[in-house]
């Protein structure tokens, strides 16, 4: 009988689901924890980075504006010096400011008269009454200009004014000329490793240098910038840091205010630069996060891995365990059942529905168990399992042979009596030796006792092991039928290489007689077997009509409830008696 085997060696469902969950609560925690403290250390990093940005603009701002008020002031003082002198020295004036110019990096400075007559260093003679700067320089006002293009419209100038206000009561002004190049050298602050600098724009965000071939990209990038915000009348957000495109880099900038003509230093620095610890830790938390992932699966692999051997072998030994219980049981209850002598041997009749009389049996066991019949169906199962089955064939076997010998003595004969034969028996290297011992002993001749071995495709067992029984079995002279025949998966191989003489059609098919194919499957089945030279037994005949179609379609013998039950030798030899009275 087959037996539904329980997988073993695997995680049950309830364990694995377990831990698949537990697995993706881990991983989902873990990418949640490390994405809190992502975000936290970067958005820390880039406050860092904006701080560092906004800090250092002011400090570039502080420094563009000590340095303007340094050309102030030494302007101022020049201006104090010139005021105080005699009206007759100037042209020796001129030649101390051409000293300042070359130490200051001035491109030109000059005296301007109450007129706007402009007096230069370079021997220029210059009309500036009409330039609002001079005009605001005689109000009093120190004045640093935008760029401009000088009077000779060579160059781009940025001008300082400074009113020189003579003891006499005349009104004067002292100018100083940076090339507007050099004034944006002097407010270019190079900060961030040289990866930022700085620029002056004036109140609508405009350079206060005109445009020029030598000026940057980003620096125009950053006026067009500021110029269209300004258009646009929006607040600049992020205390004043706003990023820029320029090319392929991106730049961060922030503005701070001037406390000249209402100019703006803008700082600016490449992002990549500013925010270079926050990206080399993200790749850094990134890469530990995926090595935190791997370990994981590793651990859980490994975890797996070894749960699945324990659980593997731990089944098996509780397997085996428990078959050592089991056999243990068995065996105390079958050698119990032996010497009370439990096993009986009852024969269920074959019918030969053409000759109209019994031409044999089969010798079923049955257990009487603590005065009860216990069903074949259930412990020939577990002794098929345990190997219990093997001995009790052999029992079998024995009672068999007894019975056949004692009414052989008393002179009436039990006809052929068939006797099952587990598959079990094929294990046994010795079977046929002793199957010869038992037959001797009891004298058994041919035609006394036959054999029934089912064939089963789940039998793990050399089908030259079964011929040999078989042949050997024919050698003492005995029949052979194969039994429960299409029940088996593997029963038209076994009619063509095994040499069984009957086969018995199992009883399973017997029942469903009238259904149309089961009726054409029986008829070739029948055919087929006397084709072959073999005799043909239906079992389980329960019915007329099942006994009617298998007699119209040649199959004479049958065993079945129909006929006979299963009876103790005593009822079989009488009823035996009965028919063998009927006939004479
Ligand atoms: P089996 O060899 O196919 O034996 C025939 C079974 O069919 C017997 O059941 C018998 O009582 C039952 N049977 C006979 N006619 C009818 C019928 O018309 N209708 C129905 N429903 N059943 C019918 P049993 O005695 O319970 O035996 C069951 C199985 O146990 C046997 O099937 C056989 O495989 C096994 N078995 C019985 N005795 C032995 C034995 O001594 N040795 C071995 N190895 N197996 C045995
Ligand atoms: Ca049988
Ligand atoms: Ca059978």
């Amino acid at each position: 009988m087959k037996e539904k085997r329980k997988k073993t060696g695997h995680l049950p469902g309830k364990t694995k689901a377990f831990m698949l969950g537990f697995l993706m609560v881990i991983l989902f925690a873990g990418a949640v924890i490390f994405w809190q403290f992502q975000k936290r250390v970067l958005s820390s990093l880039d406050m860092q980075a904006e701080y560092s940005l906004k800090s250092v603009s002011s400090q570039n701002a502080l420094l563009a504006e000590v340095r303007i008020q340094d050309r102030k002031n030494l302007l101022r003082a020049i201006a104090n010096e010139i005021a105080e002198s005699e009206p007759s020295v100037e042209k020796e004036v001129l030649t101390t400011l051409k000293s300042y110019a070359e130490n200051f990096g001035f491109y030109s400075m000059g005296i301007v008269d109450q007129n706007g007559i402009c007096y230069t260093i370079l021997g220029e003679t210059l009309d500036l009454s009409q330039y609002e700067y001079f005009q605001k320089t005689m109000e009093g006002k120190e004045i640093v200009t935008e760029g401009y293009l000088s009077e000779n419209r060579k160059n781009e100038v940025n001008i300082f004014t400074m009113p020189i206000n003579r003891n006499t009561g005349e009104k004067m002004a002292l100018t100083a000329v940076y090339r507007t190049e050099d004034f944006l050298k002097m407010m270019d602050i190079r900060s961030f490793d040289g990866k930022g600098g700085s620029i002056v724009v004036d109140s609508k965000g405009k350079l206060i240098s005109g445009v020029s071939g030598s000026i940057p990209q980003v620096v125009l990038d950053i006026e067009s910038y500021l110029v269209s915000q300004e258009k646009d009348q929006e607040e600049e957000n992020r205390n004043g840091i706003f990023s820029v495109q320029s090319s392929d880099t991106s730049y961060l900038a922030c503005e701070e205010d001037l406390s000249i003509n209402g100019w703006k230093l803008v700082s600016f620095v490449e992002e990549d630069y500013l925010y270079r610890d926050t990206k080399s830790l993200n790749r850094v938390i990134l890469l530990l996060l995926l090595a935190l992932y791997m370990l994981i699966a590793v651990i859980a692999g490994l975890y797996m891995t070894v749960y699945h051997r324990f659980h593997k072998s731990r089944k098996y030994y509780e397997e085996m365990a428990k078959r050592q219980a089991e056999n243990r049981k068995v065996e105390k209850e079958f050698k119990e059942a032996l010497r009370k002598k439990e096993f009986q041997v009852w024969y269920q009749p074959k019918y030969n529905m053409e000759q109209n009389r019994i031409c044999g049996a089969e010798a079923l066991v049955r257990w009487m168990k603590n005065g009860k019949f216990q069903s074949p169906e259930k412990f020939i199962s577990q002794f098929e399992r345990t190997g219990h089955i093997v001995r009790l064939d052999e029992e079998i076997l024995k009672i068999v042979c007894q019975d056949i010998r004692d009414e052989k003595k008393k002179g009436s004969a039990m006809g052929p009596v068939s006797v099952n034969l587990s598959r079990m028996n094929l294990f046994r290297r010795d079977i046929t030796q002793r199957i010869w011992k038992i037959t001797k002993k009891y004298n058994i001749q041919p035609g006394e006792l036959s054999f029934e071995i089912t064939e089963s495709d789940a039998a793990q067992y050399d089908k030259e092991d079964l011929n040999h029984l078989v042949d050997k079995l024919h050698d003492m002279g005995f029949q052979v039928d194969i039994d429960d025949y299409g029940t088996g998966s593997s029963n038209l191989k076994s009619l063509a290489y095994t040499h069984f003489d009957t086969l018995k059609l199992d009883r399973s098919f017997v029942r469903l007689i009238g259904d149309k194919k089961i009726d054409t499957i029986i008829c070739s089945t029948i055919y087929m077997a006397l084709q072959l030279h073999m005799n043909i037994v239906a079992e389980g005949v329960e019915t007329k009509e099942q006994a009617g179609f298998l007699e119209r379609n040649k199959c004479f013998t049958v065993q079945g409830y129909y006929f006979f039950k299963p009876m103790p030798k005593e009822l079989y030899q009488k009823t035996m008696d009965n028919e063998r009275k009927r006939r004479q």
